[in-house]
C-alpha cells in the first residue's frame, strides 16, 4: 500500500540540469572562473556573469506601497487592470478572437493547467519531440500518454510529422491538445514563419471538423524574439481558427520582466465562439482556485506600472539585453558554421541546440566536461545557453566544441 496515488509514478525527479551546475560550479573554485564555460545556466545573465534583474521592473516593485504587496488579489482569475494589460501587451493588436485571462504562477501555472484540464487520464497529449522537460512530467502526473512530432524537415518546421503525429491521436480519441512552444523554442531558438502557422491552422481547421482542438502556443520567451513587435504578427492567423478550436497562449513574466521567482504569468484563452471561452474560463478559474488560489498581486502590479508608466525604460533596458542575446548567438552560430559543428535551425531565443543522437549526446557531454565546459543534455542534443554565456566565452566555442566532438 502507498501513501501517494498509486497511479503516479514515484520514481525522483531526475534533475539533470541541477547535477550539472553543481558540477560546474565545483569546477569554477577548483579551476578558476576563467577556465570553465557554463552554458547550462537558462536565465538571462549580463557580460560579468550576473543574473540579469531589470531596473525598470525591480524599482517599480520596490517603490510599491506596502499593503499592495501584502495583498490578496482581487479575484482567482487575477486582478482586472492585469489581464486587460496582458493582453494588450501580449496580442498588440493582432488578435479580434473572442478571450479571456486567468493569471497564473508563471508560465508554469498556464500550461499545466491547460494539460490537466483538457485531457482524461489516459488520453494522449501532443508535444514537440525535442521539448522543456516540465511538459512531460505535467502529463505523466496526469496519466497522460505523450505522442511527440518532429520539429524539423532540413531547415523548415517538419509539418508532415506535424500531421502524422494528430492523426494517428485522432484515431484513438475525440480530442487533439497540441502544444507548440513558439516562438523561441526551447531548447532549439527555432521560431516558425507565419506561412508554417498558417499551415498549422489550416491542417488544425481540418482536424476540428471531427475533433474538439486545444490549441496551447507557450510563448514564454516570446519578448526575446528579434523580430519584437513583427515576431507578434503571427497571433492574427489564429483569427483563422474554426469555431470547434480553442487556443490558450501561455504567457510568462520570468523571462519577460526578468523574474522568475516572482512566480507570476497568465493563460490567455482565445476562440471564436464566446461560449468556448466561457467554457474553459470557468474551468480554469476552479482549478486556480483548487490549487494556488490566487497570484501574487505584487508581481501583477508591477507589471501594470511597468506597462502603464515606465514602458520606455523598461524596453530600452530589455531591447540591450534581445541585442546582446543576438551578438552571442550570431557568433556561436558564424563560428559553429565555419567548422561544422551541426545544430538545429536557430532562430532567435535563449538557446541554440546542437543535434545529434543520443548514444553520443551521452559520451560527448561527458568529452565536454573533462574539458570544462558544461552545457545540458536533451533528447536528441546538446543545449548551451547563449542567454548565460559572456560574448568573451562564446568566442571560439563552437571551434572547442567541435574538436571535442571529433574526439568522441
Ligand atoms: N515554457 C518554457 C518552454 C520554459 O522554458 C519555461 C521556463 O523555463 C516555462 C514555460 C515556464 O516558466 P515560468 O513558469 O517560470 O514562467
Amino acid at each position: 500500500m502507498s501513501f501517494v496515488k498509486e497511479s503516479v509514478s514515484q520514481k525522483p525527479i531526475v534533475d539533470t540540469v541541477f547535477t550539472i551546475v553543481k558540477k560546474a560550479k565545483e569546477d569554477k573554485a577548483k579551476s578558476g572562473e576563467d577556465v570553465v564555460v557554463d552554458a547550462t545556466i537558462g536565465s538571462l545573465y549580463d557580460e560579468e556573469g550576473k543574473l540579469v534583474a531589470l531596473d525598470s521592473v525591480f524599482s517599480s516593485l520596490k517603490n510599491l506601497d506596502n499593503r499592495v504587496l501584502a495583498a490578496y488579489a482581487a479575484s482567482f482569475t487575477g486582478n482586472e487592470d492585469f489581464k486587460d494589460r496582458v493582453y494588450q501587451w501580449v496580442l498588440d493588436g493582432n488578435s479580434h478572437l473572442h478571450h479571456e485571462i486567468i493569471a497564473t504562477p508563471g508560465g508554469t501555472g498556464a500550461v499545466a493547467m491547460t494539460i490537466q484540464e483538457c485531457l482524461e487520464a489516459g488520453q494522449t497529449v501532443i508535444l514537440p519531440e525535442i521539448a522543456w522537460g516540465s511538459y512531460n512530467l505535467m502529463a505523466q502526473m496526469n496519466n497522460l500518454q505523450i505522442a511527440t512530432y518532429a520539429l524539423f524537415e532540413e531547415d523548415h518546421f517538419n509539418i508532415e510529422s506535424f500531421k502524422h503525429t494528430c492523426q494517428m491521436v485522432m484515431a484513438q480519441q475525440n480530442k487533439l491538445v497540441v502544444v507548440i512552444n513558439d516562438p523561441c523554442h526551447n531548447p532549439t531558438g527555432y521560431s516558425l514563419n507565419k506561412e508554417e502557422w498558417n499551415e498549422v491552422i489550416a491542417f488544425l481547421n481540418e482536424c476540428s471538423q471531427t475533433h474538439a482542438v486545444v490549441l496551447l502556443n507557450d510563448i514564454a520567451y516570446i519578448d526575446y524574439a528579434y523580430g519584437q513587435k513583427q515576431a507578434k504578427e503571427y497571433f492574427s492567423v489564429f483569427d483563422q481558427i474554426s469555431d470547434n478550436i480553442v487556443v490558450i497562449v501561455a504567457f510568462s513574466l520570468s523571462k519577460s520582466m526578468t523574474s522568475y521567482g516572482l512566480r507570476c504569468g497568465a493563460a490567455i484563452i482565445m476562440g471564436q465562439r464566446e461560449e468556448a471561452v466561457q467554457e474553459l474560463k470557468i474551468v480554469f478559474e476552479k482549478d486556480a482556485r483548487a490549487t494556488w488560489s490566487n497570484i501574487n498581486n505584487g508581481a501583477m502590479a508591477t507589471f501594470v506600472d511597468v506597462m502603464d508608466h515606465h514602458l520606455k525604460a523598461y524596453d530600452q533596458e530589455r531591447l540591450h539585453y534581445v541585442a546582446l542575446l543576438k551578438e552571442r548567438s550570431d557568433i556561436f552560430v558564424k563560428e559553429a558554421k565555419e567548422v561544422g559543428l551541426k545544430h538545429y535551425p536557430y532562430k532567435e531565443g535563449f538557446f541554440v541546440t546542437l543535434s545529434m543522437d543520443n548514444e553520443t549526446r551521452d559520451k560527448y557531454h561527458e568529452a565536454l566536461m573533462e574539458n570544462h565546459i558544461y552545457t545540458v543534455k536533451v533528447n536528441l542534443g546538446i543545449r548551451v545557453a547563449v542567454c548565460s554565456l559572456s560574448v568573451d566565452k562564446i568566442k571560439g566555442l563552437a571551434k572547442k566544441m567541435k574538436e571535442i566532438l571529433d574526439t568522441v
